[in-house]
């Protein structure tokens, strides 16, 4: 059996190396915050002293960080993960960062005669912490049957994307739909509270038309509308998420003006203090500023 190597242990990280542990896969991890360290090795997993010491007892390392930067940072920079794998072993990135930087993460894995996968998540803290996690992946077919049993144990959605680089940009495209309509459901929702309407029954006609999402549908009711703001997926990662989706666009030459907009909510919202609450607290953030009620459900 592959031993694993697991870094970054925060709201996604912790609940998907427990769920590795409890399964019976050897695991050793490290944060540069100790305290998850110490629940994952309460679980049985073996708690290392870096992110070197990590990638010297592995064969397979999975890293879930917050950005670009400390991805980089950690596996080609003063991590040095990759640079101390032995030949033959893989690196699985599950963070979400700018697929160019996957691109370089693949080419450099590939001249160490390393395998690279990257499988961005989908879906929630809360279903990381049932094993219930959604993974889009991007690998060489032999690569995704070695990480599959991994990711079977975290979750249980798994979909190949295409080769490495695929799931990071399936990634984008679902983040793009899942984080512009927090900020347009925000505007929605602040309009119907000015309005003096009542948001039950106004939640009512739009969960019967078309006007109607996800996140109203199913992610607000059991959070915001509900007062509960606790992150969650926090309005600054949603801001990264956008800011990684804007500039893969341009890259490429697509035009993204609603995507743009929304940043600059999102943006606005981080200027005000809310960038450490859950994204659905966007539909907070415009009627605080505008001095209407926040929109909650009985
Ligand atoms: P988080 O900030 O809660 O966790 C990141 C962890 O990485 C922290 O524990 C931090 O201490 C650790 N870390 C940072 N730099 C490090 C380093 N150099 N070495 C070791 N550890 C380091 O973030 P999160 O919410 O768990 O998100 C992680 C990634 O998953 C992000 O890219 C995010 O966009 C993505 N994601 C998050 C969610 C969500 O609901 N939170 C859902 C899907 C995807």
């Amino acid at each position: 059996m592959d031993r694993v190597g697991f870094i970054g242990l925060g709201k996604m990280g912790r609940p998907m190396a427990s769920n590795l542990v409890r399964k019976g896969f050897p695991l050793v991890v490290f944060d540069v915050n100790p305290a998850p360290m110490r629940e994952l090795e309460a679980l049985g997993a073996r708690a290392a002293a870096s992110c070197a010491a990590v990638a010297a007892a592995s064969d397979i390392v999975i890293t879930m960080l917050p950005n670009s930067a400390d991805v980089e940072d950690v596996l080609l920079g003063a991590g040095d993960v990759l640079a101390r794998l032995r030949p033959g072993c893989a690196v699985m990135d599950m963070s979400t960062v700018d697929p160019l930087l996957t691109d370089r993460l693949a080419a450099a894995a590939r001249d160490r005669g390393c395998v690279f996968v990257d499988a961005p998540v989908g879906r929630l803290a809360s279903h990381a912490e049932r094993g219930e996690s959604l993974f889009m992946v991007g690998a060489a077919d032999f690569a995704f049957a070695r990480v599959k049993p991994l990711l079977e144990a975290m979750g249980t959605t798994i979909h190949h994307c295409g080769e490495a680089g695929a799931g990071i940009r399936t990634k984008l495209v679902n983040n793009y739909l899942a984080i512009v309509s927090c900020a347009f459901n925000a505007e929605a929702l602040a309009l119907s509270q000015r309005f003096g309407l009542a948001l039950d029954k106004t939640l009512d006609v739009i969960h019967g038309t078309t006007a109607t999402n996800g996140q109203l549908k199913i992610a607000w009711p059991a959070k915001v509308l509900k007062g509960d703001t606790e992150p969650g997926f926090t309005i600054d990662l949603a801001h990264k998420d956008l800011t990684l989706i804007l500039d893969a666009a341009n890259a490429v030459s697509v035009p993204m003006p609603i995507a743009a907009a929304a940043r600059e909510s999102f943006s606005a919202a981080r200027g005000q203090g809310y960038g450490g609450r859950d994204f659905s607290a966007m539909a907070d953030v415009l009627c605080d500023t505008v001095h209407v009620t926040r929109p909650r459900l009985g």
